[in-house]
C-alpha cells in the first residue's frame, strides 16, 4: 500500500498523519503552535512532516490542509485571517524542503474530502460536512465532486447570515453569521445572552475563556434550566442554517463534526424536526443528518487523499 503524509494545520497546533491509501492512520506527529507568523509555522511544519516522513519510510506525497482562501493549483494561501497571512507561498516553499510532491488545500475542504471518502459521506454523491468548533468549517460534495468555486471559496457555509439584525457579531465582521450563532462558540454566546433570565445559574461563574461549549451542552443534557434555554436557541439557529443548506444543495446526507457533535442523538433530535419544518421546496425528511465519523482526523485523511490524487478532488 502507498502512504502519504496528511497535515492538518490549525490555529493552536499542527498534526501530521501517516495515511494509507485506504484511509488508515498509521501514526501521527503533533506540535503546538505559539507563533503564527509564516516563517515560524513553516519551521513547525517542516519538523512534524520530517518526523512523519522518516517514520513512514516511503510516503509518496505530502498534503496540507490550511485555514484560509487557498489557490489549490499553486499552493498559495491568498489570505488567512486566522494566521494574518497574505499571499503566503506555502506549497512552493515546502516543496523545496522535501523530495516528494506537496499539495495545499483549504482545511475544511480537505476534511470534507476525508469524511466523504472514508467516513459518513461514503456511499453518497451529494454530501455536506459541517464542523462545529470554534467556528464552522464546511464543504460540499455535489454530484460526486467537491465544490471549490470560481475563486476557491465554495463551502464557506459558516458565513451565510441567518440573523443579520439580532445576531451575534461574527469574527468576519458581519452580524448573525451561521458560524457566530451555531458553532461551539455560538453556544457559549447563547448562554451569555439568556443569562439575565437565570440569576441563580452557576453556568457562567467561570471566566468565559475557560467555559467550553461542552460544559453547557452537558448541563443541558442534565436538565439545567439555563443551559437548556441556551441549547434551545442554539439548536434553533443550527436548524435554520441546516435548512438553508438543504435548500441550496439538496444533499443526501449532512455530517456534523466538531466538539458539539459529540452530543450525538441529543443534538440530532434537537434539529431534525425543525429542519423539516423549514424545508419547503425540497422533499422533506429525506436529508439524513448524522454525526461525522472521522472526528479530528478527517482533515489529515482528506489532505493525504488530495496528495495521492495530486489535486483536491472527490473523483478517484
Ligand atoms: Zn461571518
Amino acid at each position: 500500500m502507498r502512504y502519504a503524509i496528511g497535515v492538518d494545520l490549525g490555529g493552536s497546533h499542527v498534526t501530521a498523519g501517516i495515511i494509507g491509501e485506504d484511509g488508515s492512520i498509521n501514526g501521527q506527529h503533533e506540535l503546538d503552535l505559539s507563533d503564527l507568523a509564516f516563517p515560524a509555522v513553516l519551521e513547525a511544519l517542516v519538523s512534524v512532516i520530517g518526523k512523519a516522513l522518516t517514520d513512514s519510510g516511503k510516503a509518496v506525497a505530502i498534503g496540507i490542509g490550511s485555514p484560509g482562501n487557498i489557490d489549490h493549483d499553486d499552493g498559495v494561501v491568498r489570505y488567512s485571517p486566522n494566521f494574518g497571512w497574505e499571499n503566503a507561498p506555502l506549497g512552493s516553499t515546502l516543496a523545496k524542503r522535501f523530495d516528494v510532491p506537496v499539495k495545499v488545500g483549504n482545511d475544511a475542504r480537505c476534511a470534507t474530502l476525508g469524511e466523504y471518502a472514508f467516513g459518513t459521506g461514503s456511499g453518497t454523491k451529494d454530501f455536506v460536512l459541517l464542523t462545529l468548533g470554534t467556528g464552522i468549517g464546511g464543504g460540499i460534495v455535489a454530484g460526486g465532486e467537491l465544490l471549490l468555486g470560481n475563486d476557491f471559496g465554495a463551502g464557506e457555509i459558516g458565513h451565510h447570515q441567518i440573523r443579520p439584525t439580532d445576531g451575534f457579531i461574527c469574527g468576519c465582521g458581519k452580524i448573525g453569521c451561521f458560524e457566530a450563532q451555531a458553532s461551539g462558540m455560538g453556544l457559549i454566546r447563547h448562554a451569555a445572552a439568556v443569562a439575565a433570565s437565570f440569576p441563580k445559574s452557576t453556568l457562567l461563574s467561570m471566566p468565559p475563556e475557560k467555559l467550553g461549549s461542552k460544559k453547557i451542552r452537558k448541563a443541558a443534557q442534565a436538565g439545567n434550566a439555563h443551559a437548556l434555554a441556551a441549547w434551545k436557541n442554539y439548536a434553533s439557529d443550527l436548524a435554520l442554517g441546516l435548512a438553508n443548506i438543504v435548500a441550496f444543495v439538496n444533499p443526501q446526507r449532512i455530517a456534523l463534526g466538531g466538539g458539539v457533535s459529540t452530543a450525538g442523538e441529543f443534538m440530532l433530535d434537537a434539529v431534525r424536526a425543525r429542519v423539516d419544518e423549514l424545508t419547503t421546496m425540497v422533499p422533506r425528511g429525506r436529508t439524513e443528518i448524522a454525526v461525522a465519523k472521522l472526528g479530528n482526523d478527517a482533515g489529515q485523511v482528506g489532505a493525504a487523499l488530495m496528495a495521492f490524487r495530486g489535486r483536491l478532488s472527490a473523483r478517484p
